[in-house]
């Protein structure tokens, strides 16, 4: 199998498995969902709405998925990051307030996690290039040359003129570890100004929900095996949270002499973290809890839980790469592992 299909055919299977609440009563589901599937930034988006007004909550939903990732999408030259990162070491560049919006949360989580999640990774995806180059394997050397390129403190952001510099030629500004969660943000907010009480929208391990199910239960969200696409590692109620969201290395990879290399990397060392196969985050979404399961894919088990107590109410189950489950305290109890 080519790298193509392998990462295609990983990305179909990534998305979180939404389990049916089991008892209910058919007389309650006269609400009858309004349910859309569409393949947008590189993942499967499934939105599903009930009550009035859902289609037209959906595909308001879309549109923000769409405008997002219009403005985010690196791999396209004419969107607003591509043109920050072609202007690096030359200009600074207008951007629409959601791309400020983002590297703003994007800084405030850098300085919080010790630069595990830093945005100006994108020299060294870009070198990797992960699922796009096929085994490819970068030199020692290759990856020294570009770290001094990689710092979030470098990148200036004006949010009064709504600016963004890159100051060193060959910084690279990647979004993928916030585009989709602050798209699943937005399409959540589209759905509440449409009247919807009742929705689900599933990013491809990106998951918020609006209220409960309408039997009145809560959604019930399966985790997947993070080395069987067909297994379900946790089942989890999203009853006092409203976010899940997950980072992995069976997303996007490939094995090469038995060692896997996956698209997350360590800003710091320019290698992938390989502790954790996956990490899943639940949390209020009052708490602006965004990007945080990439940065414990990187920062590990320990690290992460400790950091990871800056966001009381915010849980976590790491699975590591020699297949143990950790959670967070506050899980105990309400998670089926
Ligand atoms: P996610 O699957 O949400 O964890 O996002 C992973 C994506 O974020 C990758 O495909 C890269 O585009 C980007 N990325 C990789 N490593 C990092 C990092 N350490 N900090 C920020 N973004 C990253
Ligand atoms: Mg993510």
């Amino acid at each position: 199998m080519n790298i193509l299909s392998r990462v295609v055919t990983s990305g179909l299977l990534i998305f979180l498995l939404v389990v049916g609440a089991g008892c209910s009563t058919s007389s309650l589901f006269t609400d009858k969902p309004y349910k859309e599937t569409q393949f947008l930034m590189d993942t499967i988006i499934e939105i599903t709405a009930y009550g009035n007004g859902n289609e037209a909550g959906v595909k308001a939903a879309f549109a923000e998925f769409k405008r997002i990732n219009e403005l985010t999408n690196r791999f396209d030259e004419s969107s607003q990051v591509s043109k920050i990162n072609q202007a690096a070491g030359q200009e600074k560049v207008q951007v629409d307030p959601d791309v400020i919006t983002m590297l703003k949360l994007a800084r405030s989580r850098s300085e919080q996690l010790n630069g595990a999640l830093d945005v100006s990774v994108g020299a060294l995806t870009e070198l990797w290039s992960v699922g796009h180059k096929g085994e490819f394997v970068p030199s020692d050397a290759e990856i020294k040359a570009l770290l001094p390129l990689v710092n979030f403190q470098l990148i200036e952001i004006d949010d009064k003129a709504n600016t963004v510099f890159l100051p060193k030629a060959g910084m690279r500004i990647d979004l993928g570890a916030v585009a989709k969660g602050y798209a699943d943000r937005k399409a959540i907010d589209a759905l509440k100004a449409g009247g919807i009480k009742s929705a689900l929208v599933n990013a491809g391990g990106d998951v918020r929900i609006i209220g409960k199910r309408p039997d009145g239960q809560p959604w019930r969200i399966g985790v997947q095996d993070p080395r069987d696409s067909e297994g379900i590692a946790a089942k989890i109620a999203l009853a006092d949270w409203d976010v899940l969201e997950t980072s992995g290395d069976y997303q996007r990879f490939f094995i090469k002499d038995d060692v896997r290399y996956s698209h997350i990397i360590d800003p710091r060392t320019g290698y992938q973290p390989r502790e954790i196969a996956s990490v899943t985050i639940v949390a209020k979404a009052d708490n602006n809890v965004d990007i945080l399961s990439t940065a414990m894919f990187v920062l590990g088990v320990e690290k992460g839980q400790q950091l990871l107590k800056q966001y009381p109410g915010t849980e976590a189950i790491f699975i590591t790469t020699d297949g143990k489950k950790i959670i967070t305290p506050g899980l105990e109890g309400k998670i089926e592992l």
